[in-house]
């Protein structure tokens, strides 16, 4: 590698005078390194940043929802106060496009909450909310979202995948730690080869666990979105980086690439149960997303826009239904404490 950026010449600093860490540790200083972490410097969605997500590709993905959780909301028997949380919100925009449909059914706004780690892009989300002129309030943590603020409305998309994950790699029938070590001057995974490798993310048991609490103590249902897979799985590797649309290796572009790995659906499901919730899906996202009327509502804002906008919506469509693309990598889970139905 060429010109290490000075963080990524810190990182081999580190290594060369403490020894190989962990893949866990490298993916939590990569992406939330207070001064130098991805989630500090970068905007990361995009055209202009590493990824698109399906709230920036068409506002029909925010408005389907918004109508899913209104549903939830109403069989519930439209209890208020109530308040939205979303973890992870990105730009905003999804946030946005679901407060105009609440708009547009002259249901009243929520109160709403923000989960967000990077201020970068909370400032984003404070610009895209604002012309809602609505209070919102950011959190760094689940653990401080308000209890005294009626029934909870949460949603995430694309949230669980960037949490840091550990891999564990077998070696003739023994596992051991993946860690990433120097080589000369190169950041390299060690051990290089292994026979089998398997991987886990220790922050998700005390994530179920705190959203489950949030929605016991004030009722409420939560939508999480994202990619995945739903059976289990034991082995193999999903740890993946992107850089401006580009898949790269996780030890290049260090903290200018974002770092990702597929959710364990399965694994969510079982924990969310074991937590006392009821669980809904894992569902394919083509297979949710057209069950509570993304298509209908494509065709219907296509009749009024212009054939380039026509082509885009249509466009997006594809991309987030159709099994070759989006609509079945991602999936969706739904946890509440009530029993209630979707779609
Ligand atoms: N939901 C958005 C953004 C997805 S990207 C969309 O669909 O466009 C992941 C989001 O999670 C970003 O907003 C990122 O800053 C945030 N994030 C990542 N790790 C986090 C953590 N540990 N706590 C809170 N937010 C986090």
């Amino acid at each position: 590698m060429n010109n290490p950026t000075s963080f990524e010449s810190k990182i081999r600093t580190q290594v060369k005078s403490t020894g190989p860490i962990t893949v866990a540790e490298f993916i939590t200083q990569v992406l939330y390194d207070p001064r130098e972490g991805y989630y500090n410097t970068k905007i990361p969605i995009g055209r202009e940043g590493d990824y698109l997500t399906a709230p920036e590709m068409t506002q029909v993905f925010g408005e389907v929802i918004a109508g899913w959780l209104i549903d939830v909301w109403q069989n519930a028997g439209s209890p208020k106060p109530f308040h939205f949380a979303e973890l992870g919100p990105g730009r905003g925009t999804l946030m946005a496009d679901m407060l105009r449909t609440f708009k547009s059914l002259n249901i009243p706004f929520p109160s709403i909450h923000l989960v967000e780690i990077s201020p970068l892009l909370k400032a984003q989300q404070q610009a895209t909310l604002a012309p809602f002129s609505i209070p919102i309030t950011w959190h760094t943590e689940i653990t401080t979202l308000p209890t005294d603020q009626g029934f909870c409305l949460m949603v995430a998309n694309e949230f669980w995948d960037a949490l840091p994950i550990h891999q564990q790699v077998n070696i003739e029938g023994n596992w051991v730690e993946r860690r990433i070590g120097l080589e000369g001057d190169q950041l390299v995974f060690i051990p290089q080869n292994f026979d089998a490798i398997r991987e886990s993310c220790p922050a998700i048991p005390a994530i179920v666990e705190q959203i489950s609490n949030h929605l016991k103590i004030n009722g409420g249902a939560a939508l999480f979105i994202d990619y995945g897979y739903d059976e289990p799985k034991s082995l193999g590797e999903t740890l993946q980086a992107l850089y401006r649309h580009q898949k790269v290796s996780p030890l290049e572009h260090i903290g200018l690439a974002d770092l990702t790995h597929h959710v364990d659906f399965h694994q969510l499901k079982i924990l969310f149960q074991e937590a006392g919730m009821i669980v809904q899906g894992p569902t394919s996202q083509g297979d949710f997303l057209q069950s509570i009327g993304f298509m209908e509502r494509t065709d219907q804002l296509c009749t009024h826009a212009t054939p380039e906008q026509s082509s885009t919506l249509k466009t997006a469509a594809i991309r987030l239904t159709h099994p070759s693309q989006m609509g079945a990598l991602f999936k969706m889970i739904a946890v509440t404490e009530l029993n209630i139905t979707h779609a």
